[in-house]
């Protein structure tokens, strides 16, 4: 295996180090970003996520909560809970987290966001500014990707304008949150941008865009999806699956694994993302890198009578 592994937590390490100091700058002038979750239900993805990013925000010197609500919640109790925090000058940030239960419309949730707030860019207006390349807030994971492949690019010597400008970046997966952003961010760099999702394999030609990457970002959330059947030589891949697999051998032991077939992609691949340990370091540290943002936008346009920004 002579690829290189891109090291996410060692990035993310650095990132936060980032954050940190903007965070202490904006202390300077007596403002302290806030965070805050809405978890409806037990999902045990999105509790650990939320656990992680609370930590996370403690260690940035950032203000955090998590308002739960019962799976049974109704849209009207979301809508509600999402009100109070736009309304609330201590908050920066909202991350609703998701699956919502089916009897809540994420739609109607995410147009509630106060924009300044939404942090993750799934208001309308948000997702608007990202498609049109004029984005107020990169949302974290498609972000993680870019800045896995910008620093890696760097440090090995290359000026990742250069770089995109010249190569095709294929993006596998098309949801609202992670594949169709990625797409907008590798239009944003000048990149050739081929999309594939569900029915691109079940068309069958799935390998035929996937061997033309010079790029490739994986958002399928199937395990081994991708082998080195999938890629030419000198790929460099991004793995955003997390996939539970259950231990073969019978041990009952669950562990995660990312759309890459890790050990096959690593015979082609000049450098890949491990899962874990890629994309979902990063992806945790740009939410907080967000808030911040957040909080420095709400600052100066928050009004004088403390009424909440209007914007649109
Ligand atoms: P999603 O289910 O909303 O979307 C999956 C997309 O992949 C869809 O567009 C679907 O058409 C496509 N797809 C499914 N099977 C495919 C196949 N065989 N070939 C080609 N395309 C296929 O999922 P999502 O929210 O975008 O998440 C994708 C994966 O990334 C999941 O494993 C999820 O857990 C993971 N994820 C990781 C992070 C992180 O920080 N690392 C963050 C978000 C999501």
């Amino acid at each position: 295996m002579g690829a290189r592994v891109i090291d996410g937590r060692a990035l993310a390490e650095e990132l936060k180090e980032q954050v940190l100091l903007e965070a202490k700058e904006l202390a300077v002038r007596g403002i302290r970003p806030g965070l805050a979750t809405v978890l409806v239900g037990e999902d045990y993805a999105a509790q650990a996520y939320e656990r992680r990013v609370g930590r996370l925000a403690a260690q940035l010197g950032c203000r955090y909560v998590c308002e739960r609500l019962p799976q049974e919640a109704e849209e009207a109790d979301v809508l509600a809970v999402v009100g109070k925090l736009n309304a609330d000058p201590r908050v920066s940030g909202i991350l609703v987290l998701r699956p919502l239960p089916q009897q809540v419309s994420e739609p109607a949730i995410f147009r509630m966001l106060n924009p300044l707030k939404d942090i993750e860019a799934v208001h309308p207006v948000n997702a608007g500014l990202l498609a049109l390349g004029r984005a107020r807030y990169v949302p974290s994971t498609p972000a993680a990707c870019f800045y896995l492949l910008d620093r890696y690019l760097e440090r090995s010597g290359r000026l990742p304008e250069e770089f995109y400008s010249r190569s095709t970046v294929v993006v596998v997966g098309r949801s609202n949150n992670v594949g169709k952003p990625a797409v907008s961010l590798g239009f944003a760099r000048n990149a050739t941008v081929i999309s594939c999702d569900v029915n691109t394999y079940r068309a069958g030609r799935l390998r035929e865009h996937t061997l033309r990457a010079d790029a490739l970002i994986v958002a399928a959330g199937v395990a081994g999806l991708i082998d080195q059947s999938y890629v030419r030589e000198g790929v460099i891949a991004i793995d955003v699956g997390i996939n539970p697999v259950r231990d073969p051998k019978g041990s009952g032991r669950v562990t995660l694994v990312g759309d890459l077939d890790f050990q096959s992609v690593a015979r082609k691949a000049e450098a890949l993302t491990p899962v874990p340990g890629g994309v979902g370091p990063i992806t945790d540290v740009w939410l907080l890198k967000n808030t911040v943002a957040a909080a420095r936008w709400i600052s100066s346009s928050w009004g004088s009578n403390g009424s909440p920004p209007a914007v649109g």
